[in-house]
């Protein structure tokens, strides 16, 4: 209802929020001392962050850099302000960069050494500071082949002309474009000079510009604090597109009219879930569509999401994707995990979120869908890592691992059905205020699995006596016996006819021209697996899978295609995918299927082509799969 209201009543329902939270302090702000003494807590420690933060932490960031396409290099001041608890050495992390000079207060130069190269890590940059030090300015060069950010040539982007530049700092990567104090725990707010070419805009997650200058040096703020793998940037050549009071589009020319179309109904999502749980705390909401090779489906960069194109269906089908980046502004920006162990505190709750949005726009039955979709990934991915493995443990163990490997559905799905399992017991009413509670209590804060399961105890656990089995959920594997089960009846119509018609030859169904994305994912997933190849042939014929624009398809079928030998029919279509695509839920179960049919060559024979063209976080994992 709010989006109807006049901006006069928009004013005053934000002046009664802003009282509402400047009178619901919760935790306590904490003093200097407890600040550092929580940082020293065990469940605390950042395994994958050399940062000192008991000792001396960043608060306040002031970035200067210029960007050089043609060397590929970014060369800048990162400038902090920092709280310091009487410590002599401050520790940044770092990845390939080159480190020239540190200055203490404005005007000290100081000794500063970069330690031993870790491969999942980077490298320490330990800097001598004062007892009395209060800000730090490292003076730095990245290196080309820095994993946070990908320069793309002319060639890889919609429109050919220019060259492109964006960022990807989550897990780990900020560390390789800025130097900090790499870790989910701390949170900085940050303004930044940006010089580029003058044919091309800067933009970050932060207040944006909406069009290009004649010098090309921009300013940008973020007031709110925010993790370090939240800052981002991407440079093009961008033009922006308004699709309502608070929310716009940033896309390269040729892209932008239809990404505007897509994501028409974006502001609506944005007041369905501040009817939810409570206002949006970041002004504006924006959205950059990227060149293809960006290596997730979205990244939740606060106010500005990077989305990749492969959601531009033409139908707005794929647009659940724009919910779910919407949703972290409150789960993940707001409420954020301590260190990447709690990964599933900021999916699994987006996940659910971004369910409870779509289902307020487009009804039940429809979030039902995505729901089932979801279990569906869910269980196969626990049948990939296995039953009864710790990686499929809500909390995870990953010291001395790559940070990355967090990132399955487990998080995601086993999360989001973790929060279903609890609503269904206490009901929507009660668990909605739960959910609205625990976002304004800790926003801006972070929490450990442990605080959350504190939280969850007192406050829904106990007070409602819930027999919910917490261990099981968490510390436990697979996925736990109460778990819910939804169900769609357009999904179980679909089983039908692939029972009684596709099994038996009857491939032509009749009211499939009416069918959502969600439906024909359904059906590719549950045909069986091993089609013969004429009744293959002829489901291409009719339904023309091959061919569609929606990649979501495209990736189904072709997984489908591989497993059943159908694929070596359609070889260009599969290779010309993966070639323009970078998306690592695409790559990585169609390049897994060509393994384990038996067809490295092939699988070798694209990725040879297509390595360049794909951002490090994909190369990483596929370098890896395939193993090279
Ligand atoms: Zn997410």
């Amino acid at each position: 209802m709010i989006h109807i209201f006049n901006t006069a009543s928009k004013i005053i329902i934000s002046i009664l929020f802003a009282l509402l939270f400047t009178h619901c302090q919760y935790p306590i702000p904490m003093n200097n001392e407890s600040i550092f003494a929580q940082y020293a807590k065990p469940d605390r420690k950042d395994h994958h962050s050399f940062a000192n933060p008991s000792e001396a932490i960043t608060k306040h960031l002031d970035l200067d850099i210029k960007l050089d396409f043609e060397k590929k290099i970014l060369t800048g001041i990162a400038k902090y302000n920092i709280l310091n608890n009487n410590a002599t050495e401050m520790i940044f992390d770092t990845r390939s960069m080159t480190i020239d000079k540190v200055i203490l207060d404005d005007n000290d130069e100081t000794i500063f050494s970069l330690g031993a190269n870790n491969e999942l890590l980077g490298q320490p940059l330990k800097v001598t500071i004062k007892k009395t030090t209060t800000k730090v300015s490292i003076y730095y060069k990245t290196s080309p082949d820095a994993p946070a950010l990908q320069w793309l040539d002319p060639q890889q982007t919609a429109d050919k002309k220019h060259p492109f530049l964006f960022s990807q700092g989550q897990a780990i990567l900020t560390r390789s474009w800025i130097p900090c104090q790499d870790s989910p725990g701390i949170r900085i707010t940050y303004d930044a000079k940006v010089e580029v070419p003058k044919d091309l805009l800067p933009v970050m997650s932060a207040e944006n510009p909406f069009e290009k200058n004649d010098h090309g040096v921009y300013t940008f703020k973020m007031k709110q604090a925010i993790p370090p793998y939240l800052i981002a940037i991407a440079v093009g050549d961008l033009s922006f597109g308004s699709i309502g009071e608070q929310c716009g589009i940033y896309a390269e020319p040729s892209v932008l009219e239809s990404a505007v179309y897509e994501f028409a109904d974006t502001e609506k999502m944005l007041h369905a879930a501040e009817k939810l749980y409570g206002p949006y705390l970041w002004d504006r909401y924006d959205i950059i569509v990227l060149p293809p090779s960006f290596p997730f489906g979205g990244m939740e960069n606060p106010r500005l999401t990077f989305a990749t194109p492969t959601i531009i269906a033409g139908d707005r089908s794929l647009t659940s994707l724009v919910a779910h980046e919407l949703a972290h502004s409150w789960s993940g920006n707001l409420v954020t995990n301590a260190t990447w162990n709690d990964f599933w505190l900021n999916e699994g709750f987006t996940v659910y979120f971004e369910r409870r949005i779509m289902e307020a726009l487009y009804g039940a039955d429809y979030a039902n869908m995505l729901a089932m979709l979801g279990f569906q990934d869910l269980e196969a991915d626990v049948e990939h890592i296995g039953h009864s493995h710790a990686d499929t443990h809500l909390k995870l163990d990953l010291k001395g691992r790559d940070a990355d490997d967090g990132m399955t559905d487990i998080a995601y799905e086993k999360g989001a059905y973790f929060l279903m399992s609890l609503e269904a017991q206490i009901g929507r009413e009660k668990f909605d205020l739960f959910i609205k509670d625990y976002f304004s209590k800790h926003r801006f804060q972070t929490l450990t699995t442990d605080e959350f399961i504190v939280y969850l105890k007192e406050h829904l656990i106990e007070k409602y006596h819930l027999e919910t089995d917490i261990e099981a959920w968490i510390y436990g594997p697979g996925i736990p016996e109460d778990c819910p089960v939804v169900v769609s009846d357009k999904f179980s119509k679909i089983n039908n006819i692939i029972t009684n018609k596709i099994k038996k030859g009857q491939l032509k169904i009749d009211d499939a021209s009416v069918w959502t994305t969600h439906e024909w994912l359904h059906f590719i997933r549950h045909l069986p697996q091993d089609l013969n190849p004429e009744t293959m042939a002829e489901l291409e014929k009719i339904y023309g899978f091959s061919k569609s624009g929606n990649a979501e398809i495209l990736a189904a079928w072709f997984e489908l295609s591989i497993i059943n030998g159908h694929y070596v029919k359609i070889k260009s279509e599969i290779k010309s995918f993966l070639t323009q695509v970078g998306r690592r839920k695409f790559l990585t179960p169609l390049y897994t299927a060509l393994k384990e049919e038996g067809d490295m060559a092939f699988a070798k024979e694209i990725y040879t082509d297509a390595r360049e063209n794909y951002h490090a976080v994909s190369v990483q994992t596929m370098d890896k799969l395939l193993e090279i």
